[in-house]
């Protein structure tokens, strides 16, 4: 039989049972040990249930209390010195400190997880001493073993994957770093294999990046040394999310077995297979189907993969798995009952691809299919999206032809246009303005949830928001704003306002994946042609406009944020479903324009997540999703700007491609890391209007004047005067009214000084 097994299950459950748990611990509505107890029943639903959609082997440690590389670095007691104080024994409470911080203490960073929307904790390393603490590993391993009847296999993050991501270390100090902490990898898998663990799986997705040479030799060093100290333990060493890097090397270390992502690096691990072989003592753990995306997999084509690298290597030392660990992906479909049949049809989420997995394998060992029947129907179920009208969209196929490179292009240079629309406008110095959503109040959620509900009519429902725009007209006016924004009331979330008026898009009701911590996400799925139907955003902003003298900018999402943000279509490319969303917007941007709008923002946040993994990869994604952005914009008027915004963003690398986007306006997110993008923007000068955030909106600390004034005096020495706009960092939706207002208060009270100081240096 052919082991079939996951590198990971969804740990969240299917109603998100997981993080409610969670949430009620952190309230102090339950305990620890009731919060325990309960997830110990969800870890041992989920492996009875992957044991019963016929998996040969269950793993454990894909579980987590907030986060995996969390779990890693506590256990290993690396823990910063401002959370060591908290507590002499370090447990729960410092742990979700090291998470979320304190009222004290400044939480960990968080970062995203490769090219994947999840966000870790990073393990920082302050060169104190390690050492082990409570081993949950064992703990989850031996439940799971009394649980069900399958193989079990822990799993951890592995070394080099570990230490790579932690920061703190400078090159010398890595040594040090990694002396430290192979003892204790020896300890915990020593520990398992104790328990009784056969096979350990390392995930070491950090072999999948462009590894340095030396790193390659440091994982020689980790393994050789691991592979010395606790010879018993059979590791199984996977990696995923593209294809292996140093493929001879990594596959030759002294382990028991390697794992390949056969989905998204398939051609460059198919051809390293074939021109290095694979050593014929070892296993091959195989990602078949995609753990990423929530499309039925065409099951002759896995099975056809799976004959094709059985030809390379020995068939009993094959394994199949999700390329990568389920966590990436919604639980099950079958809880949808909103769901278009056709599209329904055409999904499968993590329990639907565990099912697919064990059909190819029944198929790979026998050459007959177990269920013939099943897969006639899943590939007629595929085919049935594919030629669904919703993807025959004429309209949106011509205008895409048609384009041409003066769709991608202003008809005026920047600096030319600049001086028609400063003509226009009659902006003051130094133009003050926030990044478009206003505080979400209770009010306001309580208005919308009773709209859904149907206890609020549209004409009331829409009354209401009119008020609060006009409330905050008031109180922009009152703080002294230069370009003011309606405020958003009336979007939850900035893709799911569009894609609710797009055609093209689906949303679920259940499927949701981890972002960070608890923070769950239920991304759209464009599943047809992307067209613009009706203006999504003319009326709030032409109305907001009426009520005031002051310009009222337009706001919508750019093309590329609302793709990277909903899962996507898999039977055209995604740069095509990018000019889609595009052509659509560009209509929104086009009533907006007529309907007298002067002054659009397109935001995309996610323009820099989008990047591949590798280096070499970039440039591709980069020309395409810079394109879509023109695409969108460009048609304009001279004297119409468009401005952007990003934010979770590290600008140091990403200039030129934001230059590229020829934006008039762009607002970064700036306050956490001010001076490295100063200093970047005097190696790389911005040649557009830009507007860096002088203020942090992810805390309720409202900021003193001089604290931004200092901010604007040093970014006066990269920006020219004449390009300088002032802002606070992101949207306010999470934020209170009073802490906004006072924050916003000293801004323009900063900017207007600076305003004062520049009139007068020009009158002098
Ligand atoms: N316009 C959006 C807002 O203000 C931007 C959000 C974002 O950048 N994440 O909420
Ligand atoms: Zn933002």
């Amino acid at each position: 039989m052919i082991t079939t097994t996951a590198i990971g299950y969804p740990y969240i459950g299917e109603n998100r049972e997981w993080k409610r748990l969670l949430e009620r611990f952190w309230k102090q509505e339950i305990d620890e040990q009731t919060v325990q107890a309960e997830w110990k029943n969800l870890r041992i639903t989920h492996l009875k249930k992957q044991q019963a959609l016929g998996l040969t082997q269950v793993t454990t440690g894909d579980f987590t209390m907030y986060d995996r590389m969390l779990d890693m670095a506590f256990l290993f007691n690396l823990i910063p010195s401002r959370y060591r104080t908290l507590e002499e024994v370090p447990t729960l409470t410092t742990y979700y400190a090291m998470a979320r911080g304190t009222s004290d203490t400044v939480a960990s960073e968080m970062t995203k997880w490769f090219n994947t929307n999840y966000h870790y904790i990073v393990p920082e390393y302050e060169g104190a001493t390690l050492s082990l603490n409570h081993n949950y590993y064992v703990d989850w391993f031996l439940e799971a073993k009394d649980a069900v009847d399958v193989d079990v296999k822990p799993t951890l993050i592995g070394p080099v994957t570990f230490s790579k991501l932690t920061k703190g270390y400078n090159d010398k100090e890595l040594a040090h770093y990694l002396l430290e902490l192979l003892p204790l990898y020896t300890q915990v898998l020593q520990q398992l294999v104790d328990a009784g663990a056969e096979w350990i799986q390392l995930e070491e997705p950090i072999f999948t990046t462009a590894l340095s040479e030396s790193d390659a030799r440091l994982a020689e060093v980790i393994y050789t040394q691991l592979a010395e100290a606790v010879p018993q333990a059979k590791i199984m060493l996977t990696t995923y999310f593209e294809a292996l890097t140093h493929f001879e090397r990594i596959t030759n270390l002294p382990v028991a077995g390697i794992g390949l992502d056969l989905v998204h690096g398939k051609k460059e691990n198919l051809a390293s297979l074939r021109q290095h072989g694979f050593p014929e003592t070892k296993t091959l753990a195989l990602g078949v189907v995609n753990g990423r995306d929530i499309w039925a997999s065409n099951l002759q084509e896995v099975a056809q993969d799976v004959q094709a690298v059985q030809t390379l290597v020995s068939p009993q030392n094959i394994w199949l798995q999700p390329s990568c660990s389920l966590q990436h992906c919604p639980v099950t479909v079958s809880n949808e009952t909103t769901l278009f049949e056709t599209l329904k049809n055409a999904l499968a989420f993590s329990d639907e691809k565990l099912t697919e997995l064990v059909e190819v394998s029944g198929y790979i060992a026998t050459a007959t299919w177990p269920n013939p029947s099943a897969v006639s129907s899943s590939m007629k179920r595929i085919e049935a999206l594919k030629n669904h009208s919703s993807r025959q969209n004429e309209t949106v196929s011509t205008a895409l032809a048609k384009l041409d490179e003066h769709d991608f292009k202003r008809a005026m240079p920047f600096t030319e246009r600049l001086p028609l629309q400063q003509e226009a406008l009659k902006l003051p110095l130094f133009p003050t303005t926030t990044i478009g959503s206003f505080p979400q109040s209770k009010e306001v959620r309580s208005w919308r949830a009773a709209w859904r509900r149907g206890e609020l009519d549209d004409v009331a429902y829409e009354a209401k928001l009119k008020d609060e725009t006009r409330r905050w007209i008031t109180i922009q006016e009152d703080i002294g704003l230069d370009v003011f924004v309606h405020g958003e009331f009336e979007r939850t979330d900035m893709v799911e306002y569009f894609g609710e008026k797009l055609a093209g898009f689906a949303f679920t009701t259940f499927a949701w994946v981890v972002s960070y911590g608890s923070r769950c996400v239920k991304p759209p799925i464009i599943y047809g042609d992307v067209d613009w139907l009706a203006p999504m955003t003319v009326k709030e902003t032409v109305f907001a406009q009426q009520h005031t003298d002051k310009w009222m900018k337009g706001m919508l999402t750019g093309p590329v944020t609302i793709l990277n943000w909903s899962f996507v279509r898999n039977d055209i490319t995604r740069d095509i479903v990018a000019a889609q969303i595009s052509l659509a917007l560009r209509k929104e941007i086009d009533a907006l324009e007529q309907a007298g709008i002067r002054i659009i923002q397109v935001d995309e946040p996610a323009l820099r997540e989008g990047l591949p993994l590798r280096k070499e990869n970039w440039q591709t994604y980069l020309t395409w999703a810079i394109d879509a952005f023109k695409l969108a914009t460009s048609r304009v008027d001279h004297t119409t700007q468009i401005h952007t915004h990003m934010c979770y963003c590290e600008f140091n690398d990403f200039i030129a491609p934001i230059t590229a986007l020829d934006a008039d306006v762009i607002s970064l997110e700036t306050s956490r890391s001010h001076g490295e993008l100063i200093h970047s923007l005097k190696e790389n000068p911005y040649p557009y209007g830009v507007g860096l955030g002088v203020y942090d909106i992810h805390s309720p600390r409202v900021p003193a004047v001089d604290e931004m004034a200092t901010i604007l005096d040093d970014s006066l020495a990269v920006i020219p005067t004449q390009h300088f706009w002032v802002n606070p960092d992101c949207g306010l939706k999470t934020r209170q009214e009073p802490e906004t207002i006072a924050s916003l208060k000293h801004m323009v009270e900063a900017a207007t000084a600076l305003r004062q100081k520049a009139y007068q240096h020009h009158l002098s």
